[in-house]
């Protein structure tokens, strides 16, 4: 049955699927009983373009739903393979996504919109094609946040919730999300291609995400080499951004790593606590594959999979000098990333500023290593031990020195932190910082509470303002002083994440 059609208050493209035939399947979304709007992005929707006048909530929970299709719609399940935890799958794709197509936002830039949860496709793997109202609202929030904090997201425009329950664990209320993305393009949907020997599907491929992503390079003489060096920049420093406030993806597959440098995927992901490399909360990640310190050896990993799949399009004079010329950009990836954390860093302790070399220098990158080894010690909490640090140079330690146990090795710290501060970076440190160093970050504790109540109560309170407070990330304010505090050191040690969702 065809779903009906409405105008949609935006005009949608389809560059995808008009220059890559064969790279998908059309289908529509399987209807939902009962469309409720749990909630809608409108700043996103503004920033995309849509007259919002339009967007009664009748009509948004009937579109965001998937029961009532833009007139222009043209939804498609995409095509992509993928390395979950170490093991390739030739056929993974999207198994409860559609792409209804594309938008021009308001700057121009094309921007994919999709649904997350809309029925089963022929990539379903015997998956029912659902999602559940805790885990869409899990994603709707961590994107939010990770967009206030100026980390390159795939985003949430919108979570309705659909009136039947989904089987996990348990029965739980299902929902929809709409998912913006600069693509859905993955690691992943270079290797469908790459593992069935179509090489010319994968230089298609590649020519379209550079025509998409990274035109810069379109003119370059071998441009697929130029493609791998921008994919691998752009990763490192993804992942350096990740790490600075703490996240932990969790389940960093290659199905899961966007070509476009954006984070995707918002599964088992969370925010690190008390300062530890190994943390790891994900349930099925039992051997600490995805731990937080071990993100940039797999990003590393993941891209080394990518170069593997371009290296019948690099080889203009052999086989092996493409092998040495990818080999060359996957070995720059570690100290790129390495330069950008230390940069970052660096930033972080409001050493920065415009007069000052932009490399980080040997006695600073020792600060910076000895910081997070105090930090470590202590265990101290990754997101106030940085945030205090802002208080600290307003001449107050008093908030910072209560989180270390032994308050003496800080001391050391501070002092050898203002050695390194000068008459131009001193009386701006304190704004700096707060500038860099989040307060609010989607506490696992608060994200918990909040999705409970949104799936076993129906109640969106808590999702709403703790949407609210992680949006303004960088400023306090008192009416969230709860939203700042760790939980519970108990909490966080049986705290676990799961997939599957
Ligand atoms: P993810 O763990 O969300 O990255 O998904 C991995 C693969 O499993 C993708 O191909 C998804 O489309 C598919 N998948 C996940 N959950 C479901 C589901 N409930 N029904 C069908 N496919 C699913
Ligand atoms: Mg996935």
């Amino acid at each position: 049955m065809n779903a009906s059609r409405m105008d949609f208050p935006l005009k949608l493209e389809h560059s995808y699927a008009k220059q890559l035939p064969g790279f998908f399947v059309s289908l529509e979304p399987t209807p939902v009983p009962k469309p409720s709007l749990l909630h809608f992005n409108t700043p996103l929707a503004i920033e995309l373009g849509f007259d919002c006048e339009k967007l009664t909530p009748n009509v948004t929970q009937q579109l965001f739903s998937g029961n009532v299709l833009p007139s222009d719609a043209q939804p498609i399940a995409q095509a992509y393979a993928g390395h979950q935890f170490g093991n390739f799958v030739p056929q993974l794709g999207d198994g409860r996504a559609l792409l209804l197509g594309e938008v021009l936002d308001q700057t121009g830039k094309r921007r994919d919109v999709a649904l997350k949860g809309s029925g089963v496709t022929p990539f379903s793997r015997g998956g029912d094609g659902k999602a559940a109202v805790g885990p869409v609202l899990r994603e709707y929030l961590i994107g939010e946040a990770m967009h206030a904090l100026g980390i390159p997201t795939t985003r949430a425009l919108a979570a309705v919730a659909t009136g039947e329950h989904v089987m996990r664990e348990r029965q739980l209320p299902g929902a929809v999300l709409t998912r913006v993305a600069s693509s859905h393009i993955r690691v992943g949907t270079f290797q469908y291609f790459a593992a069935r020997g179509q090489v010319e599907s994968v230089r298609k491929l590649a020519d379209y995400v550079i025509q998409r992503h990274y035109p810069d390079v379109s003119e370059d003489r071998n441009c697929y080499l130029s493609l791998l060096r921008v994919v691998v920049e752009r990763q490192a420093e993804l992942i350096a951004r990740w790490m600075l406030v703490g996240f932990i993806h969790g389940v960093m597959n290659t199905d899961n790593m966007a070509v476009s440098g954006e984070t995707i995927d918002y599964g088992p992901c969370a925010f690190m606590e008390a300062y530890d490399p190994d943390t790891v909360f994900s349930s099925i990640d039992h051997a600490g594959r995805y731990a937080y310190g071990n993100q940039p050896a797999i990003a590393l990993w993941n891209l080394t999979r990518f170069a593997e799949t371009l290296l019948p399009l690099l080889g203009q004079e052999s086989s092996e000098q493409a092998v040495t010329d990818a080999t060359a950009i996957l070995d720059t990836f570690m100290s790129t990333f390495q330069n950008l954390w230390y940069n970052g860093a660096r930033t972080k302790l409001g050493l920065t500023h415009s007069e000052k070399p932009t490399t980080t220098s040997d006695a600073e990158r020792t600060l910076i290593d000895d910081w997070f080894e105090l930090l470590a010690k202590h265990d101290v909490d990754h997101t106030l031990g940085w945030r205090y640090l802002a208080d600290a140079a307003d001449g107050n330690a008093c908030n910072l020195q209560a989180l270390f146990p032994k308050p003496a090795e800080l001391d050391i710290f501070l002092k050898r932190w203002r050695g390194l501060q000068d008459d131009v970076s001193r009386p701006k440190a304190a704004t700096k910082i707060r500038a860099t160093n989040p307060l609010y970050v989607p506490r696992n504790h608060l994200v918990e509470e909040a999705l409970s109540a949104a799936t076993d109560d129906g109640n969106l309170k808590p999702f709403e303002t703790l949407l609210h407070a992680i949006q303004r990330p960088f400023t306090e304010d008192p009416q969230f002083t709860q939203y700042a505090l760790p939980a519970s050191t108990e909490f966080t040690a049986n705290y676990r994440t799961f997939c599957g969702t």
